[in-house]
């Protein structure tokens, strides 16, 4: 004899149906089959719908039962079963009783639990006997029988407690006799001990599987389902979960109690002293392993076998000074929950007993604090304990393994890697037995934790990286076919899954939780929705993703302002952008705090030397207790490339022109022109070297005319440098009439830092740099008189995206 049971997906429609009755036909060949169905998907919940529509005296029931009478009547016509007149008839009767039970609560007005379990029976009954029909119509040897005759219970209508001892013989008895090769059982519905209809608690047919398989002392029972087997997580909320081979009861049970679907958490008692293995296999995909839960004790050892998650957490708190000394507590605390059938899902208690932590359905919530304040008024009069405390909206996620005991550290790993995307745990549960670590977050937080935890203990050689890019000119563009290029690499090598999942220009924005496909990124940008600034944050706040990256390569003031606002949600910046570290002071240091305060990273390796490594050197000999005493520098690429180029053949305005046409210049070129950009650059390394400073304390020489320097537009700028050639003309005769270079330096000397152009002699380290190139000479305590030397192409647009990308590397490093 084989016990097999089938969900609501399973039998959801004629064409699984007809895979069921595949699978039955199979099966029956070997052996007697008994098959428990669930009712058609969705229709216990429509069903407890119409009942309460009904109750409210909502006309809406009639489109509910139509809707449920048609569900049911487009199956049949699709199964076309040869016996079609008979089945519509009988269907039509059971139908047309259910509807008159309808009718009968919209006219009294009233649901009790006891109506509401004969209502639901209504779901079960005929999905048995539609699939029970419709095998015999094929030829093969089957029979519908009632459970409600077999399994008996109490009266605790909506979850009634199964009376073993006789529910046993029953089922043994009529199998004794059955002749059928296949028998079909309609799940969860029993009957009680004075023959009123019971239901065994939603998700229950998996739980009268069970009790026929233990019943019956069968070899094995099978779960039928949508999908493959009992997953590492919830599929549906983590693309990466995969099915886990083999898991022990007592895992199972654990990952079900704590929110695994996919298996009814009572259905594990009935089988576990018997050893009898429960199989979980996927009607849609029958051929797929599935999940074997067993006693069998070759199970693999990973130390974490399953995370799972319930929402609709309520948690209820209790403190107060006097609770020491209150006898019996816990004792009335817990009776008073058991009177109203309230179910506790998880305890926590501070060992000085002053508080008291319980995670409950977010639905017994108000009854639970109304029965307690209750219980404990005196108390509570006498200031002994403050009323209880409800606090909703919460999630339970629990780590699940048998072997987790045998291995350190996991919770302090659980608890870093939730706290490290900033999500905040409310309370933690650890059972004694170390099979089950729980912690209570914000429902808000539970798909990114699961996803998480799911990469932590399972995907231990990748991470993903989500970036959100603003700013997609020029520099972004290249960055964007960078990734696309290195993504690959990238995955195999670093074991980094980088993804763009927001991009935005000035105009439009697209985001894709899957990642854009970097393929058709322009046209799908094209046609993206209106971009804001704060609307691409408050998106990339809302998708609430792990390992979230804001990039910003704009040059624009008010998306610097909002740098905080990611950090403080720990999303991670990486800026080209170099108008926050250049802020005053306060900003630029309540940024760093915000960066360790929410352990998002805050990275700017671009606002100095484009792609060159500099505030990586720097920050490294700083951490590693090194001082800085002396830079100089050249740090101005477009400055460079115009010196550089600028000669009494050529004009200054037609070098200029061609700095900006390569892109060397910022969109303004003034900001270069003026020394402004290099006072930034200088700013950032005196700040990154520790000091604090402002712009305004940096001495700042300028070269330009006095009309270049007045101008307030870029046309008319544009205009002071024809029209004043002979200035510049000037600049460079007097430097070639010493035989030096003009170089732009920067400079910081004893905490003073300083910008101007200056004439460079012959042998001076500056004096041979080309085009567009920067150098950087740090003099150190450990390097006082050869300084540290960075040099290299300090603007352009592919090696400000390749430092842009190093930055996002960095971050996936960590
Ligand atoms: P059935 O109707 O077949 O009884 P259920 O909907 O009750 O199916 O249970 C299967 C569902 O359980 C899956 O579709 C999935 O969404 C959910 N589920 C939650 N956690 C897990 C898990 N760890 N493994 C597999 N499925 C899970
Ligand atoms: N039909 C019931 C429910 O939806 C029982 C089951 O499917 O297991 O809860
Ligand atoms: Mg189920």
């Amino acid at each position: 004899m084989k016990v097999l049971k089938f969900g609501g997906t399973s039998v959801g429609s004629a064409k699984n149906i007809n895979k069921v009755i595949h699978i039955l036909d199979n099966y029956s060949k070997e052996d007697n089959v008994i098959c428990v169905v669930s009712a058609v998907g969705g229709v216990t919940d429509k069903l407890l719908l119409a009942g309460k529509q009904a109750q409210n005296k909502d006309n809406d029931f009639l489109n509910t039962f139509n809707n449920i009478k048609n569900i049911h009547f487009e199956i049949i016509n699709k199964l076309n079963p040869s016996s079609n007149e008979s089945i519509i008839t009988e269907v039509e009767s059971k139908l047309s009783a259910l509807k008159s039970l309808l009718d009968g609560i919209y006219l009294i007005n009233e649901l009790s639990l006891k109506t509401s379990d004969k209502l639901v029976s209504f779901g079960e009954s005929l999905s048995s006997f539609i699939i029970a029909e419709t095998i015999k119509s094929r030829g093969l040897s089957a029979v519908q029988k009632n459970s409600q005759e077999l399994i008996i219970t109490n009266s605790n209508f909506t979850k009634a407690e199964v009376n073993f001892n006789i529910t046993n013989t029953n089922v043994q008895d009529y199998f004794k006799s059955a002749e059928q090769q296949i028998t079909i059982l309609p799940g969860f519905v029993a009957n009680s001990t004075l023959g009123e209809q019971t239901t065994l608690g939603r998700g229950g047919s998996d739980f009268t599987a069970a009790i026929v398989a233990a019943a019956l002392q069968v070899k094995q029972l099978e779960i039928w389902t949508d999908v493959s087997g009992m997953y590492t997580t919830n599929p549906k909320l983590v693309k990466q979960a995969y099915p886990i081979e083999k898991i022990s009861y007592q895992e199972a049970m654990e990952l079900s109690h704590f929110g695994a679907k996919v298996l009814y958490p009572p259905t594990v008692q009935p089988v576990l002293d018997l050893n009898i293995p429960i199989h979980i296999k996927n009607t849609l995909q029958p051929e797929a392993a599935g999940t074997i839960i067993s006693n069998d004790d070759t199970i693999a050892t990973l130390p974490v076998k399953g995370i799972s998650n319930i929402n609709n957490i309520a948690l209820l708190t209790l403190q107060g000074s006097g609770m020491v000394g209150i006898p019996g507590f816990s004792k009335r605390l817990f009776e008073t929950l058991a009177q109203e059938k309230i179910n506790i899902i998880l305890i926590t208690q501070a060992s000085s007993e002053h508080s008291i932590c319980l995670g409950i359905d977010e639905t017994d919530s108000e009854a639970a604090k109304t029965a307690i304040d209750i219980t404990f008024e005196n108390e509570i009069a006498l200031h002994k304990i403050d009323p209880i405390s409800v606090e909703t909206g919460l999630s339970i996620i629990a780590l699940v393994g048998d072997n987790m005991k045998n291995h350190q550290g996991i919770s302090g790993k659980m608890f870093s890697t939730l706290g490290k995307n900033n999500i905040n745990i409310r309370a933690i549960a650890q059972g004694a037995s170390e099979k089950n670590i729980s912690a209570v977050i914000s429902e808000k937080d539970a798909k990114k934790a699961l996803n998480t935890l799911h990469e932590q203990f399972f995907e231990t050689q990748t991470k993903q990286l989500n970036v959100f890019i603003t700013g997609v000119g020029n520099v972004g563009e290249r960055l964007v076919e960078q990734i696309n290029k290195q993504k690959k690499y990238l995955k195999e090598n670093l074991k980094i899954n980088l993804r763009i999942v927001g991009l935005s220009n000035s105009r439009t924005m697209i985001f894709d939780e899957d990642g854009i496909d970097l393929k058709i990124w322009k046209e799908k940008l094209a046609s993206g929705e209106k971009a804001t600034l704060n609307g691409f944050f408050e998106k990339t706040k809302a998708l609430n993703l792990r390992n979230s990256i804001f990039v910003d390569i704009t040059a624009n003031k008010e998306v610097a302002n909002l740098y905080a606002n990611y950090l403080r949600e720990s999303i991670g910046v990486v800026a080209c952008n170099k108008i926050a570290c250049s802020s005053n002071y306060e900003n630029y240091s309540l940024l760093k705090r915000l960066s360790l305060k929410y352990n998002a990273p805050y990275l700017f390796e671009t606002n100095v030397g484009a792609g060159l490594p500099i505030i990586d050197t720097l920050n490294n000999l700083i951490v590693s207790g090194d001082k800085i005493t002396s830079i100089q520098a050249v740090l101005s690429g477009s400055l460079n490339f115009v010196f550089n180029n600028f000669n009494d053949t050529n004009k200054f305005y037609d070098v200029v022109k061609q700095a900006a046409a390569e892109g060397y210049t910022e969109p303004d070129p003034r900001i270069d022109l003026s020394g402004v950009d290099v006072a930034r650059k200088i700013l950032i390394l005196t700040r990154e070297s520790g000091m604090e400073m402002n712009l305004e304390d940096i001495e700042n020489t300028p070269f330009l005319s006095d009309a270049g320097l007045k101008s307030d537009a870029v046309d008319d700028f544009y205009q002071t440098l024809i029209d004043d050639e002979a200035h510049y003309q000037d600049l460079y005769a007097s430097a070639k009439a010493k035989n030096c270079q003009l170089k732009y330096v920067a400079q910081l000397n004893d905490g003073k830092a300083s910008v101007g152009l200056q004439k460079i002699p012959e042998g001076h380290p500056f004096y041979n740099l080309e085009g567009k190139d920067n150098i950087v000479m740090f003099y150190t305590q450990r390097y006082p008189e050869q300084p540290m030397i960075i040099k290299g192409a300090g603007a352009g647009a592919d090696v400000t995206a390749s430092g842009i990308f190093s930055d996002i590397i960095k971050i996936g490093n960590d």
